[in-house]
């Protein structure tokens, strides 16, 4: 799960990436509003979290622009906590949250759960195809009689699967959700993920499709 984050306070914007990476996201930061509006039309990210004070473009903007393209993409805005009335317009403007500085990383990370799992039709945290399932709090696995705690890269990779039952993600797919910008991607880090995923659950959890890719089998 890949996440944009579009926040000119370099100790924020530290501190947020320090967090979502130990909860297992991928984080590409920007600093400027018109470099994430950019960014966000190549549809590379799941979810944004965006600062409406942002120089070169506000935040409001950004917003604009992404939901004028009809991106449904989860968005929580960061605000200021005299900025009541940009808060407002950001939700006019379909933000789907928000959050006020300064605020507690474990709050964003909840509220982020929040937002992408409400944008993916699903009332449960916990993501399942009826095999396995995952929760995206703890990271833990359940197969069976099996369960495990997944570590931040594991929980990636079979979050990507398990959001889209059914569906093929080839190699490129998955290492765009699971790596950000200034990650080194060695050439077999998706087959290495697998297979330990597969080691700790089971071999059937993830099928080869031959010459495309993998999946997790479509509930029943
Ligand atoms: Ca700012």
């Amino acid at each position: 799960m890949r996440i944009l984050l579009a926040e000119d306070d370099a100790m924020i914007a530290e501190a947020v990436s320090v967090a979502l990476k130990d909860a297992a996201y991928a984080v590409d930061w920007v600093r400027d509003g018109a470099m994430a509006s950019g960014i966000l039309e190549g549809e590379e990210h799941q979810a944004l979290l965006l600062d409406l004070g942002l120089p070169k473009m506000d935040g409001l903007e950004v917003l604009r622009r992404l939901r004028g393209r009809k991106s449904r993409l989860p968005v929580i805005v960061i605000t200021a906590r005299d900025e009541i009335d940009e808060r407002i317009k950001g939700l006019d403007l379909g933000a789907d949250d928000y959050i006020v500085k300064p605020f507690d990383v474990n709050e964003l990370l909840a509220r982020l759960r929040a937002v992408i799992r409400r944008h993916g039709g699903q009332a449960s945290p916990v993501l399942t195809n009826g095999i396995v399932s995952l929760d995206p709090a703890t990271r833990e696995a359940r197969c069976g009689e099996i369960s495990a705690i997944l570590s931040a890269r594991e929980f990636s990779l079979l979050h990507a699967f398990l959001l889209k039952p059914g569906v093929i993600l080839a190699r490129t797919e998955l290492e765009e959700r699971i790596y950000g910008w200034n990650e080194e991607v060695e050439s077999n880090a998706i087959d290495f993920l697998i297979h330990s995923v597969r080691r700790k659950l089971g071999q059937d959890v993830v099928k080869n499709v031959r010459g495309a890719g993998w999946m997790v089998e479509k509930p029943a």
